[in-house]
């Protein structure tokens, strides 16, 4: 099975030609993302993408997370992947120098981020909901929220989750149930939550939920959803994880090609909930994490895409089947790998090329989102807030959607060895 190389070149020619590296480097506070230093971030990602992820995502997919009285086992390899990984200061790339992040622009964290998801798809969806779940509660989250929780998250020991969705709704959120009773200055969490993405795991010392629920005086429909934090271990004064929570994983699903990363069925019986920002404003809240998450979504796309043309071309240049149209170079007719046949290379062509057009798309994304942010002028910042909104669904849908068609064509090189899953292809 080949293992994942980054395509630094190509991204960095994204970088530095599409998505004006340069100019977003001059951005007041990221004036530490000079080219030589974001060179260096790169080929340090690109190391541990292909020496530590690259190497436990087969296996992990394999073994996958097991589920036990409430816990949550991840595969072999991952605990000591993801203490590496917060040690190596990648959990903090994106964040404010303020709790404790590199305050590196987006479009700096954008490519490292695909490196994870290309060398292992479900470890890398462990920070990806983190980094949402910092998102709103930067945004959204009181002082004490933040004072409490956001330097463990931005530090990658406590984990963040994202709890929309419950068996009678999924893309209907107005039909949420879960419900939230007020006592004193917190509340109690009563209901049950379906595909939370690391919703219960052994990485991290805390988990810290972002729960869609309804007060009891709240409006029927979307304007009566109120967004909580509750964590695992509600956490002591002097920061440390404290008193364990009624907030249970039941089960777990298994996932297409992510069975490491723990899908979790959630049960929350009177767990301690702290409100998000006003009540009945949950869902406008969400949507800071839900755009994250789509952003991050879209991006998955361009990985998986990525790595199945690594696998693909890899094959073509061994697979050794059938003869050129034309008499072999000596004219000895002999066989020769299948990328010398022009269908195999207009396939191969076709996955390069998507997979070069989505990471522009979403990489010009990335800087408009560092310009939306840091620009000085306040209308410029408008402006490409307005391109951002425009782009993150486009981004999300097209980058899926061909990141779809591009690993069916990675099958499809393969021939029969695409269904085995040894070679790779299939997950
Ligand atoms: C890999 C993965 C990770 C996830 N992680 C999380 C997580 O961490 N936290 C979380 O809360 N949720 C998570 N989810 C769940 C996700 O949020 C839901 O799957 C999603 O909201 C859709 O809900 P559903 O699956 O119930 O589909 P449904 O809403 O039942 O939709 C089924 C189909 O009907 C279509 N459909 C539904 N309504 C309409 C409509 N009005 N018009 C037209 N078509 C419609 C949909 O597009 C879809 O094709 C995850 C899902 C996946 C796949």
């Amino acid at each position: 099975m080949s293992t994942y190389r980054a395509p630094l070149k190509d991204m960095k020619f994204v970088l530095n030609e599409l998505a004006g590296l340069g100019e977003v480097g001059k951005l007041p506070g990221y004036e530490e993302a000079t080219p030589d230093t974001v060179d260096a971030i790169l080929e340090e990602a690109s190391k541990f993408a292909s020496g530590v992820l690259d190497p436990i995502n087969y296996s992990g997919d394999q073994e996958g997370s097991k589920w036990a009285d409430g816990a949550v086992k991840t595969p072999k390899g991952f605990r000591e992947a993801y203490k590496q990984f917060c040690e190596g200061g990648w959990n903090a790339l994106p964040f404010e120098a303020e709790w404790g992040g590199q305050g590196l622009p987006r479009l700096v964290s954008t490519p490292v981020q695909e490196m994870w998801k290309s060398s292992n798809m479900s470890f890398s969806l462990c920070p990806l909901l983190t980094q949402g779940a910092i998102e709103a509660l930067l945004l959204r989250g009181s002082p004490e929220l933040q004072r409490r929780y956001l330097p463990k998250m931005v530090e990658g020991s406590w984990t963040g989750t994202m709890n929309l969705t419950e068996p009678q709704a999924g893309s209907d959120l107005s039909l949420v149930r879960t419900r939230a009773e007020r006592q004193g200055d917190h509340f109690l969490i009563s209901g049950q939550k379906i595909f939370i993405t690391y919703g219960e795991h052994d990485m991290s010392e805390n988990i810290v939920h972002l729960v869609l629920a309804r007060t009891p005086e709240a409006p029927e429909g979307v304007k009566g959803i109120s967004l909580f934090v509750v964590p695992k271990f509600v956490p002591n004064a002097d920061g440390t994880p404290g008193k364990r929570n009624p907030a249970k994983c039941a089960s777990i699903e298994h996932k297409l090609g992510i069975h490491a990363s723990p899908t979790a069925v959630m049960v929350y019986d009177k767990a301690v909930g702290y409100l998000v920002g006003e009540e009945n404003r949950g869902l406008e809240y969400m949507f800071i994490m839900m755009n994250a998450a789509r952003f991050a979504v879209g991006l998955e796309g361009v990985a998986i895409a990525e790595r199945a043309f690594q696998r693909a071309l890899a094959f073509a240049k061994e697979r050794i089947q059938g003869r050129d149209l034309v008499q072999g170079a000596q004219g000895t007719n002999a066989a020769v790998p299948i990328i010398r046949h022009p269908d195999v290379r207009r396939m191969l062509m076709l996955m390069k090329s998507q997979t070069e057009a989505m990471r522009a798309l979403a990489y010009t994304t990335a800087a408009a989102m560092d310009y939306a942010h840091k620009h000085p002028d306040a209308e410029a910042r408008k402006q490409h807030q307005a391109f951002v909104d425009l782009m993150i669904p486009v981004v999300k849908g097209w980058s899926t959607e061909t990141g779809i068609e591009v690993a069916s064509l990675g099958v499809q090189v393969h021939g029969g060895m695409g269904f085995v899953e040894e070679t790779g292809a299939a997950q």
